[in-house]
């Protein structure tokens, strides 16, 4: 717990998770009650200015985060800190000021986002309204000020039916951005696009972080978008499992060079997921042999659990309960 602690009080980063679990109880057909572990234990750190996406399947728990870290659900368990609010304590009061003022969302569905009654203006100005920090003259520049930056003025007059998909997602950022907000976080905002209208509002997304230096979270099931951030985390079963990292390198010849690193997520009790394939190719299964050299970790597949008499290979775990249970 005192580890637990040391970690929620860093106030370092914009957007921190720390062996973050959501475990959802539904009613089987059965009518038995059972249990879905959507997180199983996340962790992730963002730092003030970044942009990163998040990219896994379908399932893997995208959506589940970033229902927590907007704050419109609740973990089961671990750390979660967004902005400097912590999410798990956080008071139904305080709920609503940090979902007003210090994050920004944009939802995969367009309707979701825009008022279908309101222009684009309005959209904006209603956002600003709620919060209730400009009024008259500034609110209106400021309507202006974020529709500009993102390229559609020319949609202020217009109700989102007479917008294009891309119009309105452009529209739902500058609605995110109006008040803003710390953080910027978007749920699959691309997921009803085609590629380039896609391409288009992920550099508008690019383009607000850089400019407003809002730290951004974008969660996606579509990899092509770690094409256009530095910064990509995988997803896999409700856990960070690698990030790819790219950066601008200028070669000999004086030409960039677009570089990708992948690398595996250790989490700060020192765990790691190995990657399926390596797991396959070495046979890796329940304990493995690691040796600590001058800059790298060896590890090689371990010797396997003698046979139990029935011929059934029993993990020490198993083998150990059945011990206990004949013995008892
Ligand atoms: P993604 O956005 O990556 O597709 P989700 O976060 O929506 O994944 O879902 C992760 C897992 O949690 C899935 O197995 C999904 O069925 C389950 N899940 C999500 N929301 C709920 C809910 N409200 N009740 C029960 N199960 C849920
Ligand atoms: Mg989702």
């Amino acid at each position: 717990m005192a580890d637990a602690v040391s970690v929620a009080a860093d106030p370092g980063a914009d957007i921190l998770c720390a062996d973050l679990v959501r475990i959802f109880k539904v009613v089987a057909g059965d009518g038995q009650g059972v249990e879905v572990q959507a997180l199983q234990g996340l962790n992730l750190r963002v730092d003030p200015g970044e942009l990163v996406a998040v990219v896994g399947a379908s399932g893997s728990g995208k959506s589940t985060l970033l229902s927590i870290l907007s704050s419109l659900d609740r973990p089961t368990a671990g750390v979660a800190w967004v902005a400097g609010h912590d999410l798990l304590t956080m008071k139904e009061k305080e709920r609503v000021a940090f979902r007003r003022r210090s994050v920004g969302f944009i939802w995969q569905q367009t309707g979701r986002n825009l008022l279908p009654y309101l222009t684009g203006a309005e959209n904006v100005a209603a956002a600003l309204a709620v919060t209730g920090r400009m009024r008259g003259t500034a609110r209106r520049a400021r309507v202006a000020e974020v529709l500009d930056l993102l390229e559609v003025s020319h949609c202020a007059g217009r109700r989102p039916a007479e917008m294009s998909g891309g119009e309105q997602q452009r529209v739902a950022i500058a609605v995110g951005i109006a008040n803003s907000p710390r953080v910027l976080l978007a749920d699959e905002p691309t997921g009803e696009l085609d590629d380039s209208t896609s391409a288009h509002v992920l550099e508008a997304m690019r383009s607000v972080n850089r400019e407003l230096g809002v730290t951004t979270l974008i969660v996606t099931h579509d990899p092509s978008v770690s094409e256009h951030v530095a910064r990509t985390v995988q997803i896999r079963d409700g856990r960070t499992s690698t990030e790819v990292l790219r950066s601008t390198r200028v070669d000999e010849h004086g030409a960039e060079q677009h570089v990708a690193e992948e690398y595996a997520v250790v989490d700060r009790v020192g765990r790691l997921q190995l990657p399926d394939e390596f797991v396959t190719a070495l046979d890796l299964r329940e304990r493995v042999r690691l040796a600590l050299e001058p800059d790298h970790v060896g590890v090689w597949p371990g010797r396997r659990a003698e046979a139990v008499p029935d011929g059934e290979e029993k993990s020490p775990t198993t083998r150990a309960a059945v011990e206990r249970e004949e013995s008892a």
